[in-house]
């Protein structure tokens, strides 16, 4: 049996993730869950799944867990506080760790399990865009298994070639194509964009997602990290990746090479096909995906995305592209711009000009160590806090 930490389990990959393996139960075996605070939720998929360890951050929601778990007979060890993540993302049970942690506060547990050699699927995009370096360091050192559960990245991971760690240059592989929806807001006239509230942002024509990421999608901010991701996932350029909207999201991205070959990777849009597929490579499993049926989808739109519309996208290319902490600025600046977005504080073409400003007024630092990212990290939380109250008084 494989056993599997998922940091995030009450969230949408979690979720996901847990259904997975609830029609694989026979493959692996849940050592731990994780949740910041909802703790019935986390009660009920330890009464399901049986685990080792469950992990709450929030102490509160843990004397909850407790009570629950009082009128049960549950057997699972409740750990509390942040350094618990790095805790069951170690464990010498543990052989696949689910990162699906939302933003800056999974960068710790994925680095530790990167650090004890486990095979990381990883969902939580962030913890890679502000310490790409360092990261996958820690993956080559300590024979990681680094495998995207994104389902671009999976994608390309799929149209690769075995050898492109390498170097792309080596493959004959010329572009990454990565398909974005274009989020709900891909139409809407641009002088309405101000108004949108957090639930027309939230619902996304695609995707069922949690709350962050879909603001994400609505930017395309999502799309902007997704490149950062790809390049260091795939040890490549900014300039080998091209943004296709393409809005059935049925490609789910492309890989071209030098004879002229283009390999895409199809499918329903479903967060089950890209999880099915890491925790079971090199073989495949069933995900409880339905099949795509190509004949009632019919047609395949492609078009350019417009960085006016969506100025986050031209801000993430910069950020890689000037390199070292930008990165983790933008990653940190935008974090605190959605949540004050989502908090209502925020009007929603605000966001960007929160992020430009915060890269703007931060020096980009060479990425040497945990320290440096970490630092950076929290001086442009900081400086958008700033940013954000000279901008809404
Ligand atoms: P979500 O908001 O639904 O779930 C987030 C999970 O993280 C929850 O279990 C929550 O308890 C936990 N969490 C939140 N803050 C925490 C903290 N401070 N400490 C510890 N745990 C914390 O998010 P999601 O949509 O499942 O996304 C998770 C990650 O996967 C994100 O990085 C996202 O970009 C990525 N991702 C998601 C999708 C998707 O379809 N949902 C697709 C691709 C990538
Ligand atoms: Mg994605």
């Amino acid at each position: 049996m494989i056993g599997i930490t998922i940091l995030g389990a009450t969230g949408s990959i979690g979720v996901s993730t847990l259904d997975v393996i609830s029609r694989n139960r026979q493959r692996y075996r849940v050592v731990a869950l994780t949740a910041n605070r909802d703790a019935e939720r986390l009660f009920e998929q330890c009464m399901v799944f049986r685990p080792d360890f469950a992990v709450l951050i929030d102490e509160n929601s843990a004397k909850r867990f407790s009570e629950l778990v009082k009128d049960s007979d549950l057997k699972t060890r409740l750990l509390t506080g942040p350094e618990s993540l790095e805790e069951v993302a170690s464990l010498d049970e543990v052989d696949y760790v689910m990162a699906a942690i939302v933003g800056a506060a999974g960068l710790l547990s994925v680095l530790a399990a990167a650090r004890s050699g486990k095979r990381i699927l990883l969902a939580n995009k962030e913890a890679l865009v502000m310490s790409g370096k360092i990261f996958l360091e820690e993956v080559r050192k300590n024979n990681a298994v680094l495998l995207p559960i994104d389902s671009e990245h999976n994608a390309i991971f799929q149209c690769m070639p075995a050898n492109f760690s390498d170097g792309l240059e080596k493959t004959g592989v010329t572009k990454i194509l990565l398909t974005a929806s274009g989020g709900p807001f891909r139409e809407t006239p641009i002088d309405q964009l101000n108004d949108v509230t957090p639930e027309q942002a939230c619902a996304h024509p695609n995707w069922d997602m949690g709350r962050k990421i879909s603001v994400d999608s609505a930017t395309m901010m999502n799309k902007g990290l997704e490149v950062i991701e790809a390049c260091w996932l795939f040890n490549t350029h900014v300039d080998m990746i091209q943004v296709v909207l393409h809005p059935q999201s049925v490609i789910h991205s492309m890989v071209q090479y030098s004879d002229g070959s283009v390999l895409a990777q199809l499918g329903n849009p479903d967060m089950r096909t890209p999880i099915a597929h890491s925790m079971a490579w090199p073989e495949r499993m069933n995900s409880g995906v339905e099949p795509l049926n190509i004949l009632e989808i019919a047609r395949l739109d492609f078009t350019e995305p417009d960085f006016k519309r969506f100025p986050c996208l031209r801000l993430a290319y910069q950020a890689m592209t000037r390199g070292g902490t930008a990165p983790a600025i933008l990653n940190a600046a935008n974090e605190i711009a959605v949540e004050s977005f989502l908090g209502d504080e925020l009007p929603f073409m605000k966001i960007a000009e929160v992020i430009d400003d915060t890269l703007n007024s931060i020096e980009s630092l060479e990425c040497d160590s945990l320290e440096t990212i970490l630092d950076a990290d929290r001086l442009a939380r900081e400086k958008a806090r700033q940013h954000i109250l000279s901008a809404t008084h």
